[in-house]
């Protein structure tokens, strides 16, 4: 920490001795995000309050090339913000401010910091909202969900982080402050701002957005539908797509979730039922009533045990608090749990399930699953005990057969959650090594010292088990891969 201590004077010198913490307590706060099997402290946490006191802070670390991993609420499931070269966590929850919200243009300013439902609460006054709703909306940032373009169980009709962002203040490696796409609709530049989204915190630091609003839907009707079978109920999500209807969101949890669940919120869920469909509609009123015909006869065709409509919001509500607090409830089964981020095309989803659990029966593992089943995007969740070595191993061999599964099926390594360090050995799964020297490329010409948040998302390929300086569990346990 010596040799840290004039790089510390000068940081406090930016933002105030009470925002720079060193204290060896302190900073194992930040030793990772929410996926806790990755554990790395940083030798320095900052949080600044302004895109000046950001662009500082960068340009100090950058003179020395001091690594910088910037951080929200540390809500991210793939260690994204875990500082595996040490270094600065710059955490951005002090600039949390919505500065402006434009009914007119439909459009919010906000600080990166903002927590994403604070956006949906400022505008509620004028009947908009921001339509990404990541399940951890209530503390996870705009930053965080820009960095990992963030989706959530209404993706399915509304799209991404990406397809809700206008523009962005970025502060760049050499901290300078730019400015990325605007409020005027152009096609005359490259799409700086696409590019920046979803780049996981390795290309700069985003610390203001411009973010779209929409208008709440005149209607909304949500429904609750049980299945003796994971295939009937994936067979009706894909019956109701192929019948033209995109709801707002379809979402499936499977026996174990169910119980959970229940267990927890004593809800009166169907305890027997395999697995459980959250189907809502939005929209004109007379549009929804013949939607609403669509869905259920999709549902009874595929022999839905039985179906219920919301009666109010109360009721809706109600369903929704099961489905967000689903990861909370299985940790009612064991202490740990590890959610993976696998993507596959929607009609394999009976397939890949029997898949999981053959891999989780091998391994002898609980898994759970939870999925955005709409868009195929499925979150196995591993139940665990951390200080059982044997089970962790077993947990991270299952996550890497899981994730070769689902590219066998024609999906991908992530639908929301990112790559950060979890991922990255798998990158090449789905890259091959021109794509790779390309993203590298790419990274370099942004970051050519390479402070900004390394050893994620790119592998070096040179190196087995690439993560950096910080040792990780991961790497001991999955040693000679
Ligand atoms: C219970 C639970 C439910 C979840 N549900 C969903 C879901 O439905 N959908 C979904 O998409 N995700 C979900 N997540 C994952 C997580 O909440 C999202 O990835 C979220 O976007 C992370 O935001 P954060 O503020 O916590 O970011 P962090 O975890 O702090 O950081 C995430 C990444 O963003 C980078 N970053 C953070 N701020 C900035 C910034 N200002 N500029 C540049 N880079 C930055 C970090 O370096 C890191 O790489 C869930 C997580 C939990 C724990």
């Amino acid at each position: 920490m010596e040799v840290l201590k004039p790089l510390i004077e000068k940081l406090v010198a930016i933002v105030g001795a009470d925002y720079v913490l060193t204290d060896k307590t302190d900073i194992g706060l930040y030793d990772s995000d929410a996926e806790t099997l990755d554990k790395a402290a940083p030798d320095i946490v900052v949080l600044p309050a302004s895109t000046e006191q950001v662009a500082a802070v960068v340009k100090l670390a950058a003179a020395q090339k001091i690594p910088i991993s910037p951080r929200g609420a540390g809500t991210g499931l793939s260690g994204g913000s875990t500082c595996v070269r040490g270094g600065i966590s710059l955490v951005l929850t002090r600039m949390n401010r919505v500065l402006h919200v434009d009914p007119l243009e439909r459009l919010a300013l906000v600080e990166a910091g903002a927590s994403n439902v604070s956006v949906s609460q400022a505008a509620a006054k004028h009947n908009l909202y921001f339509a990404p709703d990541p399940s951890s909306q209530v503390a996870s940032t705009i930053g965080g969900n820009i960095a990992e373009n963030a989706g959530g169980p209404h993706t399915l009709k509304y799209g991404m982080t990406t397809h809700h962002v206008a523009g962005l203040k970025v502060v760049l490696a050499d901290g300078s402050i730019v400015t990325l796409g605007g409020a005027a609709r152009t096609s005359n530049e490259i799409d700086l701002s696409g590019f920046f989204i979803g780049s996981e915190g390795t290309l700069g630091i985003a610390c203001e957005a411009l973010v779209k609003l929409i208008p709440r839907p005149e209607k909304v009707e949500t429904l609750l539908a049980y299945f003796q079978t994971v295939g009937q109920a994936g067979q009706a999500v894909s019956d109701v797509v192929a019948a033209g209807v995109i709801p707002a969101a379809m979402e499936m949890v499977d026996q174990l979730t169910i119980n959970a669940v229940e267990d927890y919120l004593g809800m009166g869920l169907n305890r027997a039922a395999a697995a459980l469909l959250i189907i809502e509609l939005d929209g004109p009123g007379a549009a929804i009533s013949a939607q609403r015909k669509v869905v259920e006869s999709c549902l009874q065709a595929n022999g839905v045990i039985s179906l219920r409509w919301a009666i109010d919001a109360k009721e809706r509500a109600t369903i929704w608090n099961a489905r967000k607090t689903a990861f909370g409830a299985l940790g009612r089964i064991a202490p740990h749990g590890y959610v993976l981020d696998g993507v596959i095309p929607r009609s394999k989803l009976a397939e890949v399930i029997a898949g999981i659990e053959k891999i989780a029966q091998r391994l002898n593992l609980t898994i759970a699953n939870v999925y955005h089943a709409g868009d195929g995007n499925l979150h196995p969740c591993m139940l665990y005990h951390r200080e059982n070595e044997d089970e962790v191993r077993r947990v991270m061999l299952a996550g890497k057969e899981i994730l070769e599964l689902c590219v066998e099926m024609g999906g991908t390594l992530s639908g929301e959650h990112g790559i950060g360090i979890e991922k990255m050995m798998e990158m090449p799964l789905v890259f091959n090594a021109l794509d790779l020297a390309m993203m590298g490329r790419l990274k370099e010409a942004f970051d050519p010292d390479g402070i900004l948040n390394p050893g994620k998302v790119i592998p070096n390929l040179k190196t087995c088990g690439e993560s950096g300086a910080r040792p990780l569990l991961r790497h001991k346990i999955m040693a000679g891969c």
